[in-house]
């Protein structure tokens, strides 16, 4: 990171005084993207197949559905408890600082131009059709082209209804299933008739496969994190050659509100949180995260960062049915940095405006933040594109997204960073209440 920053920066710096060319700029900036790329490529490949079978081999691992059922419950109550609190964070920030008070709307204006607004952004939805479609979205109508197009949601409803019912086959009752037999059991029959035991056979079978193919990925996903350096190295070059610290001229108050906010959620709720309920230190969690970590920072990519997420968690000693649920689920739902980050956003663009918003329009978009977050993907740029169902919700013009775009990528890689720490807390919580697993799959590469 210091080293593409290092060379990124100076070299940004002297392009705007016309010391070096633009387009030499612009190529070397080019160049660590293409770099960052094909780093950020390899982990995405790992993506859906990792989901897959940890989803699979974690919950067949539990042993006991019910477990399933208050471990999904504990979890979304730790999710939506930690995104309230980076709102309520980035609510008090935006409100202390005041960033768009008094600002000039075409000083905005000008900044923004040469920003092209997120496509998405053009068609708007309402709240309700946007939930509506998260919902429908999630159940695949082709569960091998959700996965072709990478859709998270969709893989992990179709993993979890496929290990249940796989768990069904091979520990469940069987009566619906028995061929008619001649005559009824004897008193005290213990033995399955074959074809049932064989059922059992079979879907242990695809159970370890799962297992076996769960351990591959693992691995697959150890050896790319050891071109991690490389790939952040590639990023941060592109970041600061390519977008260098002008942008934060005209937005400077406003990005610092947001990273001052994100830094309190990071560095003093979440590890609280760490403290009390997991009763781990964060300190040691933050270190064996630091892989992770450094490459949402550089990818702005929760969904890239999961193999990586993943591996750094369970060496945090958190059992692998944990993780396996937990953090894909996180991945996709739980944003606590684009939560804080959409609120921040769009009051500052409130201020802009000249509107100090009521306590309950606040608490709008407060709401609304919530959802917007859980329904961003975690891909770069995916809360800035759903900020416009915010924005349309307190009746602020949705092209106003244009305002803030030249300072997005640094809040993205700021609020990537805390979305996929809260992830990771979240997992140690849980796993901290976890009943033990009796048949738990063995560590991935033991
Ligand atoms: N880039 C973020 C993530 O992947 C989502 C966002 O744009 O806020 O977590």
């Amino acid at each position: 990171m210091a080293l593409g920053s290092g060379i990124g920066l100076p070299l940004s710096e002297l392009g705007a005084r016309g010391q070096v060319d633009a387009e030499t700029v612009a190529t070397v900036a080019d160049v660590g993207g293409k770099i960052g790329g094909l780093f950020l490529r390899l982990l995405q490949m790992l993506v859906v197949p990792l989901i897959f079978t940890s989803l699979v081999s974690g919950v067949t691992g539990m042993g006991d559905l019910k477990k399933l059922g208050r471990l999904g419950g504990r979890t979304m109550g730790f999710y939506l408890g930690t995104s309230a609190l980076a709102i309520a964070t980035g609510v008090f920030f935006v409100n202390l600082v005041g960033p768009g008070r008094g600002s000039s709307l075409e000083l905005l204006q000008d900044s923004a131009e040469g920003h092209a607004l997120p496509t998405a952004a053009a068609h708007e939805r309402s709240l309700g059709e946007i939930l509506w479609a998260q919902l429908e979205g999630m159940i695949p109508t082709n569960p091998l082209k959700a996965a072709a197009d990478g859709d998270m949601l969709p893989i992990i409803f179709f993993a979890l209804v496929f290990a249940v019912f796989l768990s069904g086959v091979e520990h469940g009752a069987h009566d619906d299933h028995e061929p008619a037999r001649d005559g009824p059991y004897r008193e005290g029959e213990r033995e399955e008739p074959e074809p049932v035991r064989q059922r059992r056979l079979d879907a242990a079978l695809v159970r370890r496969f799962f297992e076996g193919f769960f351990a591959v990925m693992m691995r697959m996903t150890l050896a790319v994190i050891t071109l991690a350096p490389i790939g952040v190295f590639g990023f941060m070059l592109n970041a600061a050659a390519g977008h260098g610290l002008a942008a934060f001229q005209a937005l400077g108050l406003y990005a610092a509100t947001v990273l001052a906010a994100l830094v309190v959620h990071a560095c003093i709720t979440l590890p609280l949180l760490t403290v009390l309920l997991a009763r781990r230190s964060p300190l040691a969690h933050a270190k064996a995260m630091a892989p992770a970590l450094l490459t949402a920072f550089s990818t702005a990519s929760s969904n890239g960062t999961l193999p990586l997420t993943m591996r750094c968690v369970e060496e945090s000693a958190v059992p692998a049915p944990v993780t396996s649920f937990v953090l894909p689920l996180g991945a996709t739902i739980n944003m606590d940095g684009t939560a804080l980050y959409e609120v921040v956003a769009v009051l500052f663009i409130a201020q802009v405006y000249g509107l100090d918003l009521s306590l309950s329009q606040q608490l709008v978009v407060a709401l609304t933040a919530l959802l917007a977050s859980v329904g961003a993907a975690g891909i770069p740029h995916a809360g800035t594109v759903m900020m416009v169902v915010v924005l349309s919700a307190v009746g602020l013009p949705t092209t106003a997204v244009g305002l803030i775009l030249a300072v997005d990528r640094i809040l993205d890689m700021g609020r990537t960073t805390v979305n996929v720490w809260s992830d990771s807390i979240a997992a140690l919580t849980i796993a901290r209440y976890a009943e033990p697993a009796p048949a738990a799959p063995a560590p991935a590469d033991s």
